[in-house]
């Protein structure tokens, strides 16, 4: 289909920046801290990073994965996510051209990336993921004229009530809280950019199971649970397999409608 390679490589830079954000989100979000200042620190020497030890991925990997200034190394986290996020967006831009679908391919997995880590981390999903992206997932759904948005709006209401009616269920069945708010906002957002049939897809069993057992380990608090590295990848696998389930719900067809 003859996309550019000069394309595809702006394409990767500005996923790769992207990522980079998607960065700080994650470390601040779960701290309600700003995400504009103050200026990020190393975490041991606290001194302010350079711009030239702040581009992404090439900069990690110059100062060979250590802080300029105290040598302490700085978290693989950081190059990894950058990478995976620079490929997101240049693998959106093949698989759907200069189109607003590979916007939204390429935000919504940003998105999904950031609540899948911070929820692993931090065990909770932060409004800025959820409520921002079902904004995101509203607006870009306008391209699509009052049918998109009014599609993308209902979307949004189905993937709310059918994760609320699952987390109804689970809580009557395991007799404690199965579902937490994040998870229901988290499927609204979903539901915005997927439309509502590939959000019925999404909440097929394979997940919703993922998310009772973990659900069920939270809301018991035990440390052992907590700190528990399987229940850690069983709540992140939770996120990803939303990711996971996407490329087979006929993703953005029925959202978004711009022609392209
Ligand atoms: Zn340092």
């Amino acid at each position: 289909m003859g996309t550019d390679i000069v394309l595809v490589a702006g394409a990767v830079l500005l996923g790769l920046c992207v990522g980079s954000f998607l960065n700080v989100c994650i470390l601040r979000l779960p701290r309600d801290e700003s995400l504009m200042r103050p200026r990020s620190t190393c975490p041991h020497c606290k001194q302010p990073i350079a711009w030239r030890d702040n581009i992404p991925v090439f900069s990690w990997l110059w100062l060979r994965g250590k802080c300029r200034w105290c040598r302490n190394p700085i978290s693989k986290q950081y190059p990894l996510i950058e990478a995976l996020v620079g490929v997101l967006f240049g693998a959106s831009l093949l698989a759907y051209g200069m189109t607003l679908h590979a916007v939204a391919a390429a935000l919504l997995g940003t998105l999904l990336l950031g609540i899948a880590i911070t929820d692993a981390r931090h065990y909770i999903i932060p409004d800025e993921f959820t409520w921002g992206g079902l904004v995101i997932g509203l607006l870009l759904a306008l391209g699509g004229g009052v049918n998109g948005f009014l599609q993308a709006l209902l979307g949004a209401a189905v993937g709310f009530v059918l994760l609320w009616l699952v987390g109804m269920a689970g809580t009557w069945v395991f007799k404690e809280e199965a579902m937490g708010g994040g998870d229901v906002k988290m499927m609204a957002m979903v539901g915005s950019f997927v439309g509502w049939r590939a959000c019925c897809s999404l909440c097929s069993p394979a997940p919703r199971w993922a998310r009772s057992f973990s659900s069920r380990c939270r809301s018991r608090r035990s440390d052992s649970c907590r700190s528990g590295y399987s229940s850690r990848w069983v709540r992140s696998w939770r996120s990803c397999s939303v990711m996971r389930s996407l490329p087979g719900t006929g993703i953005f067809s029925r959202a978004i409608k711009s022609d392209g």
